[in-house]
């Protein structure tokens, strides 16, 4: 690994702005560059250059310096004089020692450069060096050794700077330095105190800092040299520095270096963090007041468990002892060896008994290796320190109270008394208040995340269950939400039942100071934090569980109105067929009447059975499960997820064809729409070989003339129909006979009609087998259809009514046979049977005694009637007279009386029509005349304008339109008179 370096400066330069980097050495990224800059720009805030104490007035103050000022000259001629020659005209010097988030290392310098070429003063040079791996690339060096290191610049370089491939340094330098400040230490009997601190500050965790109170970086720096040089090398690595720094209370290293009459800002110190200050300036002793004890402790007047050495407090009856644990003790021992160790030269006795450092017995292990290294723990030479001088100590150091220690100690504990008993309420009090807010904003935050944090942990989906086709909708009495609900419930309760433990531990452990021993008052501030936190949680955890009523009463709410929903929906969903599709004037009996004519039977002839509710199929086609209920509910309110995971509207679904619908009984394909659209059944009624499949074919062609007007629109539901269609028309046109329909009891014929912008029925033509109308037996039990049938087209074959045909020659019968292929027995005899089974259903709707059906009458085979002699033949029919005169015609030239009138006897409503299909499809005389075609599909508009006024006007649009242009031959006076008082 290379060391790299970067370069930064604050002045600016006539090509340059300042506050930049200069330069770097390549391969320095981009991120790490931007996180060496962040960490310069906070080592300068915290700058005592910047922000420290006003130098006071004086010879110490040069230049445009303001602040921490150049060496004083007690240590410039040790500290400063191998470089103070390139040294920046009195620029104040720092340096620090911090780590990164990975373990990489920053060792920083500062200078001064005084004024930059703009006149701007107060200018500084940062240069840092970045040490990916600390402990192999310091190669055996201390960070504190760099403060000696020859590499460093004084001024901003451009371009690239190569990087250092071995950090070389005087080596005695250092050590010489260390043990020379060790003797001035320990000769103001300072240093056991010092070294003690420092090896609790390891135990801390940077809960403790240690704030060293010196007269210039360069002493400060060499304190630093010989304290981490009394630690085993990954402690020394893990100890950062800052020197000096001028608010102590804002640095994050372990050590920091403060010029004399700098103090901790106490309304500064972070809650959680222990400063213990040593003021190790002067070579006079004790600070005055205090007390008999030979260090300066921490002077902070609210240090958090600082040794608060404050007063001369009278020896005090209280035995102490208690307030301090055994590790303390162990510290203070282990100083007071360490500091004989370093007095008499021989630091590489500590490097020995590294081993043993972190050891309860370190002191005694310590006292041990050095006396095997022949290191006389005795006083050292010119020793001047009262506490010291006083202790015999040789040998093994007893524990816990190393004789050197002892005075030290007492004050130690005698302070501590003295500071927690006065101030113990106050700070009980703190400690409640801190405890509360920190457990509720801690709680509080946590518990806002958690319900996102439940639901992305992922609560039990809800799968459909094995035989359902669809996920249970997410607000639905079933449904996720609930699932959702619970989970976070759970959560929450788990969360509030281990937050109160929790909080109560969690702020000893990691803050030391009030909440050690078994003192009275470490009990007290015990019981306030508990309380503390205890309110706070309670106060968090009742507004967690508030707002999670809340917000289950929200869901429930929610869930019960949507239920409301799906029964609003599906009623407006029922109603909807109605309303929109038969557009009632005004909603009367007939109109609820006519809702059983949205109910329809399977279109399929072994089913037959009545459309409840289709299903659909799901359009995924790896999935093609059915959806029996594709409606409002549990699956979800508008859409529901198919397991597959596809998306299906539940409102309206299949309306537009977009979902196939099949029957649920037989799982036929249905026609679009079904369920949405009206059905309209039309049932062709007539004896075997009557033209009934010829009439439906014409009738066919009919609506698709109008069709291709665009006065329509028609489309066949299945793609065979339309065949068949297509190859009727072509042989009728060809001039064959159709073929009797096959089977008893055939599917529907089933084509979509509309009108364009306006109502659309689905109409189902029942095209049985004339055979099924000749045995009563048979009718009775196949006409289910005829049950909802509302409509039926009665198809009246002139060629086989025996009235007729009687008042003709037989030689004009023989004719009239071969052309005619008349139908097998005469249509009353149909009709008869047929009423009278229908009469049998008490089930059909009636009214007025009659069978509430539509009935179209339609004389076919007008062709043939043509023919005949000129008292039997059917006028030329205009549209409007056609039900008229063909009443009148069946009841006087034809003598069919029981034709012409009876049907209106038995049903609701009748009507008259007379055409030949023959005509319609093949064109008379060879040229098919469209207005005639369309009139062929005017019986089938007829029974679908009952239920919708769009129908009705297109019969009246049609009529007019062949009105004007009727054929002359039409308006034949003789037949006008002849009928003219036959006319309603
Ligand atoms: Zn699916
Ligand atoms: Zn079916």
């Amino acid at each position: 690994m290379t060391i790299h370096q970067l370069h930064r400066t604050s002045a600016a330069a006539p090509d340059r702005p300042g506050w930049q980097v200069t330069a770097y050495t390549p391969g320095l990224g981009d991120g790490r560059r931007q996180q060496i800059v962040g960490l310069l720009t906070s080592e300068l805030a915290v700058d005592a250059r910047r922000t420290g104490p006003q130098q006071p007035s004086g010879p110490q103050r040069r230049g445009g310096e303001s602040g921490f000022g150049p060496l004083p000259g007690s240590e410039a001629g040790s500290a400063q004089g191998p470089w103070a020659s390139a040294g920046q005209r009195g620029a104040g010097l720092s340096l620090s020692y911090s780590l990164l988030a990975d373990g990489a290392a920053v060792i920083c310098r500062t200078v001064g450069t005084g004024v930059d070429f703009a006149g701007r003063p107060g200018n500084v040079f940062q240069h840092a060096l970045l040490l990916t791996e600390p402990d192999r690339d310091l190669g055996g060096l201390l960070p504190a050794d760099l403060w000696w290191w020859p590499g460093w610049a004084d001024r901003p370089a451009d371009g690239d700077l190569p990087a250092v491939e071995r950090l070389v340094v005087d080596s005695p330098m250092p050590w010489h330095e260390a043990i020379a400040r060790a003797q001035e230490l320990y000769g103001d009997g300072r240093l056991a105190a010092l070294l003690a601190s420092v090896r609790g500050a390891t135990r801390g965790g940077g809960a403790v800092r240690i704030v060293l109170v010196e007269q210039g970086p360069a002493a400060t720096v060499r304190t630093i040299r010989l304290v981490t040089g009394s630690l085993p090398r990954a402690s020394a690595l893990a100890m950062t520095f800052s020197v000096p720094v001028g608010h102590p209370e804002q640095s994050r290293h372990v050590l920091v270096g403060v010029p004399v009459g700098a103090g901790l800002d106490p309304a500064a110190i972070p809650f959680g963090v222990r400063f213990e200050t040593h003021r190790l300036h002067g070579g006079t002793g004790p600070e005055p007041g205090a007390g008999g004890g030979s260090t300066g402790g921490g002077t902070a007047p609210r240090d958090v468990g600082a040794p608060a050495g404050t007063d001369g407090a009278r020896a005090d009856e209280h035995r102490a002892d208690e307030q301090w644990p055994d590790e303390h003790w162990a510290d203070v021992s282990w100083g007071e060896v360490a500091a004989r160790v370093w007095a008499a030269g021989r630091p590489d006795v500590l490097a020995a008994a590294s081993a043993s450092f972190a050891d309860a017995d370190a002191a005694q292990r310590l006292a041990a290796v050095a006396a095997g290294a022949g290191v006389p723990l005795a006083s050292p030479p010119g020793d001047p320190a009262p506490g010291s001088a006083r202790s015999p100590a040789a040998g093994p150091v007893p524990a816990p109270l190393p004789p050197g220690a002892e005075g030290w100690g007492r004050v130690r504990r005698r302070a501590v008394v003295k500071a927690l008993r006065p101030g113990g309420y106050a700070r009980g009090a703190a400690l409640f208040g801190a405890g509360a807010a920190i457990a509720f904003g801690q709680l509080g935050a946590r518990l806002l995340a958690l319900p996102a944090r439940t639901l992305a942990a992922g609560p039990p989906v809800l799968r459909p269950a094995g035989d359902e086709a669809a996920y249970p909708g997410y607000f639905t009495p079933a449904g996720q939400a609930i699932v959702d609900l619970g989970a976070i419930g759970d959560a929450l309760a788990e969360a509030l039942r281990t937050a109160g433990p929790e909080f109560a531990a969690a702020g000893p452990a990691r803050w030391p100071g009030p909440f050690l021993g078994q003192s009275a008052s470490a009990r007290r501030c015990w019981r306030m934090w508990r309380a503390g936190t205890a309110i706070g949680v309670a106060v968090a955890g009742g507004l967690a569980r508030t707002a999670f009523a809340v917000h289950r009463t929200l869901v429930i709410t929610t869930i019960a109105v949507l239920r409301l929903a799906d029964a609003a929906l599906r009623f407006a969903e029922a109603a909807r067929w109605l309303l929109r599709e038969t557009r009632p004037a005004r909603p009367t009996l007939a109109m609820f009447r006519r809702l059983g004519e949205l109910g329809a039977d399977c279109p399929y002839p072994d089913c037959a059975r009545p459309l409840g509710r289709p299903f659909y199929e799901c359009p995924n086609t790896h999935c093609r499960r059915r959806h029996d209920d594709l409606r409002p509910g549990r699956g979800g309110l508008l859409y529901r997820v198919c397991a597959c995971g596809t998306r299906l509207r539940t409102w309206a679904p299949g309306r537009r064809g977009r979902l196939a619908s099949y029957c649920g009984s037989c799982e036929g394909r249905l026609p679009d729409g079904v369920g949405h659209l009206p059905i309209v059944h039309i049932a062709l009624i007539g004896p075997p070989a009557s033209g009934k499949t010829t009439m439906l074919v014409a009738a066919l062609a009919g609506l698709q003339d109008l069709a291709y007007q665009r006065d329509l629109t028609l489309s066949f539901a299945f793609r065979p129909d339309e065949t068949w269609y297509r190859r009727s028309m072509q042989m009728v046109a060809d001039g064959g006979w159709l073929e009797s329909t096959a089977t008893p009891n055939p599917r529907a014929l089933v084509v979509t009609v509309g009108i364009p912008r306006g109502p659309r029925r689905i109409v189902f033509f029942f095209d049985p087998d004339g055979d099924l109308y000749t045995d009563q037996q048979t009718l009775r039990t196949t006409h289910r259809y005829l049950e909802r049938t509302h409509n039926a087209l009665l198809v009246v074959d002139p060629s086989a009514q025996p009235a007729l045909l009687d008042q003709l020659t037989p030689k004009q019968q023989a004719a009239a046979n071969a052309a005619a292929h008349p139908a097998a027995e005469p249509t009353y005899d149909t009709m008869r049977r047929l009423i009278r089974v229908l009469h049998a259903d008490r089930s059909l709707p009636r009214r007025g005694g009659r069978l509430a059906l539509r009935l179209a009458v339609v004389v076919s085979k007008t062709d043939w009637l043509r023919g005949l002699p000129s008292v039997l033949r059917l006028p030329e029919l205009t549209p409007e007279q056609q039900d008229g005169l063909v009443r009148y015609w069946l009841n006087q030239p034809a003598r069919l009386p029981e034709l012409g009138q009876e049907p209106s006897k038995e049903f609701t409503e009748t009507r008259y029509w007379a055409l030949s299909a023959a005509d319609c499809l093949r064109g008379r005389n060879g040229t098919v005349n469209p207005a005639e075609r369309i009139a062929a599909a005017e019986p089938v508009l007829w029974m679908l304008g009952a239920s919708a006024r769009g129908f009705r006007r297109l019969i009246i649009r049609q009529q007019k339109a062949r009105q004007s242009s009727r054929h002359p031959a039409l308006r034949d006076p003789t037949h006008r008179a002849h009928y003219a008082g036959l006319e309603r």
